[in-house]
């Protein structure tokens, strides 16, 4: 239990706003924290007792995991039961449930004790990793480890029952505690873990729940019952908000519903503004199971399917050519004549350990990622490509490189492309002949050879998220530096002009795939400066679509040229701050009110 006194004055925090949108509600508080376990040394002549116990501990887990997972496919659809599998693979795993037995009869102790013991080792090993995916992953751990001693001491694992809307803050949700949540009845999630690859974040993201995480301490201060601002877009929460900060709060959030209705009744109408200038709004997704959302957002198709998902679900194997096709041909058919681009695996040692593929590197962001690991793992490569070109067959499919930093990577992929293609021919399978192969503009590096890239590529993409992180040198989703992270910092918006300006004079196509363009602030100023194409959340695109069919670009334009001979962030956003209400005051709120 902490210590910290429990405040009632107001507290802000800032975090990660891994799921957009706002929430203002009472809180339920609850405790991810190891079980208390008893302890007891037992006699010699028990320990065969208490393996007993354990080992029947372990199947009871087992059919509660797979009764949530049934239960999760069937509300949220098939892929979200994958996010159980490593939980009951871990269950199924000899070397956990040995480790157990052997610290039950060393030290002679009751079954409770020994996973206590063997699972806290664990942890403590796995605490000196520095592996953004693998300490996530720690809590898949402790939540095994909290399952099996509920079993043992005849505990009920899910006690919280969310019967009102409600906002859950703690300092982390494990994974299966989220699944037995009535995630109907969640309006907002705040914990102090938790990232962007978190499944925390990825299940808030698909059923648009507002969330923030990576808060640091912020669940020490909260109690159930005490109201909190959860707001996913601003990445802050505010515990105990003042009745003026809660008004402009409900204000916002009215707004942001009145909108939402709003552009929900024009989802159909094309994304044009006000003088008559035509942008396309695409769809990141990232799991097959989001594609219901995809045309209620009033997507043109998908301009990023993050494919690396499909090799998180299949881990420890590796997908096959005929799992990603099964997968590609859906999407196709969903996106219909509007298309997908399907980015190839983006997966670094940060997000993923497979015993050889990805072994632990030390600065993981610098390392073998991206277009970088399939140039290194031909055989992983080919498999996924194969899928892609059988599957560009059936439909509009293109296909796009991540993370490039040289022309070379981009003419060693296409090379690789058209081998696979003459080994279908060869082999009498059906396949797309010239699937146009982009890339993502992620680095610095191809920022400066923009007009090369453009020359060679089929189409550009500028991934903001890793293009901000790379050229300020912030971590994306370090909590200590994320005041830093600035999407209107000098530097970015210089590399946004050359890389337009590379695309204009190419003629090639060039799209932001960043949640950058799902700010309105930031994409006002995108527009000005020659932007057309974004592709963000589904969540996100209603709203998009209403700030363009509400704003002019000639106005955009303006305001763009003014923003760029600034010096700073900082001054850039009071700019930005004061001059869109009066320019746009339909989308803007009124100056002065502004939350963030
Ligand atoms: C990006 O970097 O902007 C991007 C879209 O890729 P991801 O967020 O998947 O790294
Ligand atoms: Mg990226």
């Amino acid at each position: 239990m902490s210590s910290s006194p429990k405040t009632t004055t107001e507290l802000r925090t800032h975090g990660l706003g891994v799921s957009v949108g706002i929430a203002v509600g009472p809180v339920i508080r609850m405790d991810a924290r190891g079980r208390q376990a008893l302890f007891v040394r037992v006699l010699p002549s028990r320990i065969p007792h208490e393996i007993k116990r354990l080992q029947r501990a372990v199947q009871t887990a087992r059919h509660h995991l797979e009764r949530i997972k049934q239960r999760l496919q069937r509300d949220f659809g098939q892929n979200h039961g994958y996010i159980l599998d490593p939980h009951i693979l871990m269950l199924e795993d000899p070397l956990l449930v040995q480790s157990i037995e052997d610290t039950i009869r060393t030290n002679q102790v009751n079954a409770e004790w020994g996973v206590k013991i063997a699972v806290g080792n664990l942890l403590a090993a796995c605490e000196t990793i520095r592996d953004d995916y693998l300490r996530e992953r720690t809590s898949d751990i402790q939540d095994v480890a909290n399952r099996l001693i509920d079993v043992l001491s005849g505990r009920r694992t899910s006690n919280i029952h969310v019967t009102q809307p409600s906002i859950i803050v703690a300092e982390d949700i494990l994974p299966t505690v989220m699944a037995e949540l009535d995630l109907n009845q969640v309006m907002g999630i705040a914990t102090d873990a938790g990232g962007w690859t978190s499944h925390t974040a990825i299940i808030a993201r698909s059923l648009g729940v507002p969330a923030v995480l990576g808060l640091g301490t912020f669940a020490q201060h909260v109690k159930t019952g005490d109201v909190c601002v959860v707001d996913g877009t601003g990445s802050c929460v505010v515990l105990n908000p003042s009745l003026k900060t809660q008004k402009a709060y409900q204000d916002k959030l009215a707004r942001e519903q009145n909108q939402k209705q709003a552009v929900l009744e024009q989802v159909t109408l094309p994304a044009i503004t006000t003088d008559k200038v035509e942008c396309l709004l695409r769809a990141n997704l990232e799991l097959a199971s989001e594609l219901p959302v995809l045309h209620k957002s009033g997507a043109s198709g998908i301009g990023l399917f993050r494919s690396e998902f499909l090799y998180l679900n299949s881990l420890p194997n590796l997908p096959t050519e005929e799992e990603h096709l099964k997968i590609y041909q859906q999407l196709v058919k969903a996106a219909g004549p509007a298309g997908v681009t399907v980015r190839t695996i983006d997966l670094g040692s940060d997000k993923i350990k497979t015993d050889e593929l990805f072994a632990e590197e030390k600065n993981s962001a610098l390392g073998l990622h991206g277009i970088r690991f399939s140039l290194k793992h031909h055989q992983v490569f080919r498999t996924q490509l194969r899928a892609l070109l059988r599957a560009a067959h059936t439909g509009k499919l293109q296909v796009m490189l991540p993370k490039v930093g040289c022309v070379s990577e981009l003419r060693k992929a296409r090379a690789i492309l058209s081998e696979i293609s003459q080994e279908l021919t060869a082999e009498g399978i059906p396949h797309a002949e010239n699937v146009p192969l982009g890339v993502m503009v992620e680095l610095p590096s191809a920022v400066q050879i923009a007009d090369k890239l453009a020359q060679e590529a089929d189409f550009l993409s500028i991934g903001s998220n890793d293009l901000i992180q790379y050229t300020l040198v912030v971590d994306r989703s370090n909590p200590n530096v994320a005041m830093l992270y600035e999407p209107l910092h000098p530097a970015v918006l210089r590399s946004f002009r050359l890389l337009i300006e590379a695309a204009r004079k190419t003629g090639k196509a060039l799209q932001l795939c960043g949640e950058m363009g799902a700010n309105p602030i930031c994409a006002v100023v995108l527009l000005g400066m020659g932007l057309r194409q974004f592709s963000m959340s589904p969540a996100s695109l209603p709203k998009i679509k209403n700030l363009i069919r509400t704003i002019s670009i000639r106005e955009a334009e303006r305001i763009a040229a003014i923003v760029l001979e600034m010096d700073t962030p900082a001054e850039i956003k009071d700019y930005l701050d004061g001059e869109l209400p009066h320019c746009f005051p339909q989308f803007f709120q009124e100056p002065g009110k502004d939350l963030e």
